[in-house]
């Protein structure tokens, strides 16, 4: 009997019932375009400052200081771009780690063709910044740090109060791309010393294409996309009314979750499959940290065989996973961020993430369980990358 079981959380999340709701009226009735002045246009508006609330509070932020964009690519790219162009009177410095998303690295590889200076920090094998290094990195010039909240690889979570800390005391800025944090990990800006941080609806539960941009009072940056004036100037565009009052929904329920302590059920069941496929699988290694992880998120890498195919192997079963190791346009480079936390080529191939959800049953843990044992054993008996005995 076959089930189906997704856990890709990390990639994303289905929208939530309730969020979907929330968002029709704004494709029908409630249509009206925010910057018009009539009762149509009032409607929307205000279901705008709405939402703006309701993503502010779930990071403690002020309202004002919270940027909708067209997704998490969107507001890292403005983050980065926008602080580097905003700067650079002041300095071409900024210093990123490995293992960041492509939306950042790849963010800060273009403006280092455009003549910014870019460090990128080593992490070490669980994934984790060093502070030392990053103090070390640090020049006069240097205008922005930019490092994760947590990975959407291997699930660890970054120092994120002493890299902040680092950076206020030398009067650099700090962004965070916290797309896998926000609604998973209680985040307080007015606590954490972070200038700029990055969200996402789709990985809430929300819509996909809408994200927001957190930026702390008095942090100027420039705008990508010039236009209407709309964000206070920062986001051109009319306003995608009803994604947006879906995020601000979804910020609502995850506030809820996580006042609930409902990410302690996810944490329990995360723990139970990881140690349960450790348990009865040999030659596999938990990628990432055990304990400063993501509450939802585990990452393995399985010797001898390839996390593709084990992927392909799963969806035949009904279990929805990701492998980091995918080979991207037939390119046989494993993932960036296995690399980078020092896995040979050969282990990173074998690379295989299941990231559960708020609905991800016990039921399903063993059905992973009684199944992924089978698959491991019948790969590595084909394998020609030579499982011993
Ligand atoms: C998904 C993700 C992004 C990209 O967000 P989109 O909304 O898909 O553009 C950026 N950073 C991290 C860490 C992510 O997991």
């Amino acid at each position: 009997m076959s089930r189906s079981v997704y856990l890709d959380h990390s990639a994303t999340t289905p929208v939530d019932h309730d969020v979907l709701e929330a968002m029709m009226p704004y494709f029908t009735s409630d249509f009206g375009n925010p910057n018009s002045l009539h009762a149509w246009g009032r409607k929307a508006r205000k279901a705008l400052d709405e939402a703006r609330n309701q993503v502010a509070q779930l990071i403690n932020a002020d309202p004002t200081e919270v940027i909708f964009t067209g997704g998490g690519s969107e507001a890292d790219n403005l983050a980065i771009k926008g602080i580097a162009y905003a700067r650079k009177d002041r300095g071409h410095h900024i210093i990123t780690s490995a293992i960041e998303h492509h939306a950042v690295l790849d963010a800060c590889k273009w403006l280092g063709k455009e003549g910014f200076d870019i460090t990128i920090l080593p992490v070490d094998k669980y994934g984790m910044v060093r502070l030392d290094e990053l103090e070390r990195a640090i020049r006069p010039n240097t205008i922005l740090v930019t490092i994760q909240f947590a990975n959407n690889e291997i699930g660890t979570i970054e120092p994120i109060e002493q890299i902040g800390s680092i950076c206020r005391k030398q009067g650099v800025l700090f962004h965070t791309d916290a797309v896998q944090a926000t609604g998973h990990l209680p985040i307080d800006v007015k606590k954490l010393p972070i200038d700029l941080m990055t969200m996402a609806a789709h990985k809430m539960y929300g819509p996909k294409g809408v994200g927001a941009l957190y930026v702390k009072k008095g942090v100027k940056i420039a705008p990508l996309i010039h236009g209407g004036g709309q964000e206070r100037g920062l986001r051109s565009g009319t306003e995608n009314t009803a994604g947006i009052v879906g995020f601000g929904k979804a910020a609502v329920l995850a506030a809820k979750r996580l006042a609930n302590n409902e990410n302690e059920n996810e944490k329990r069941l995360r723990d139970r499959l990881i140690d349960g496929i450790l348990e009865r699988i040999d030659d596999v290694i938990l990628t990432g940290h055990r304990t400063e992880r993501l509450p939802f998120h585990t990452s393995f890498c399985f010797h001898y065989i390839e996390g593709e195919s084990m992927l392909l192997r799963l969806d035949a079963l009904g279990i929805g996973a990701s492998s980091g190791s995918a080979c991207t346009s037939g390119s046989l480079e494993p993932s960036h961020v296995l690399l980078a936390i020092g896995l040979p080529h050969e282990i990173a191939h074998g690379s295989l993430r299941l990231t559960l959800g708020k609905d991800t049953s016990d039921e399903d843990i063993d059905y992973v369980l009684e199944n992924l044992p089978k698959v491991v054993e019948s790969l590595r008996a084909m394998s020609p990358l030579g499982k011993r005995g």
